[in-house]
């Protein structure tokens, strides 16, 4: 009995002066893996116009069914894309997101990806459901892809 009870303090005095695992989140946060997948974000081009045409390929290749979009055609005077259409509605419902990346590997335009951002909290089943604006915003203008010609856009006060 006064062995077990000796060898427990000992594990106890053990783990007293080792470094803890844990940081004083938010004031000091871990530095994360290079591979960290966390909320997603979409890109647009230096131009501010949208990287995604709303292909889909990215809805097809998820597992767990949690992207949801409907595709409008760009015209001259409302441009949001470079391609001939654009999403008009783009979500993802986060309650059903699993991190694993699949959309951004299947985006031919290098437009969704993950960040390294962590989800907040939510208090609302609703506020799981990320419109198209919410992840633009945390998307960030990216170069396009070398070699792939682009005609620049037609001026219009329409670019979201
Ligand atoms: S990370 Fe995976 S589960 Fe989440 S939206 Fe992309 S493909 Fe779907
Ligand atoms: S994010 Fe990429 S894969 Fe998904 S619809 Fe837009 S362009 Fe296509």
């Amino acid at each position: 009995m006064i062995t077990e009870i000796m060898q427990g303090l000992g594990i106890t005095l053990k783990h007293l002066f080792r470094k803890p695992s844990t940081v004083q989140y938010p004031d000091e946060k871990l530095k994360l893996p290079d591979r960290y997948r966390a909320i997603h974000g979409l890109r647009r081009y230096e131009d501010g116009l949208e990287r995604c045409v709303c292909c889909g390929l990215c809805a097809v290749a998820c597992p767990a069914d949690a992207i949801y979009m409907e595709a409008a055609e760009n015209t001259e005077t409302d441009r949001h894309s470079h391609g001939e259409r654009y999403a008009m509605r783009y979500q993802i419902h986060m309650y059903r997101c699993i991190f694993c990346g699949f959309c951004e590997e299947a985006c031919p335009e290098d437009a969704i990806y993950l960040t390294k951002d962590t989800l907040g909290v939510v208090t609302d089943r609703n506020q799981m459901v990320w419109d198209k604006e919410s992840i633009l915003k945390h998307g960030q203008i990216f170069p396009k892809k070398p070699g792939v010609p682009v005609d620049p856009p037609p001026k219009t006060e329409n670019v979201h």
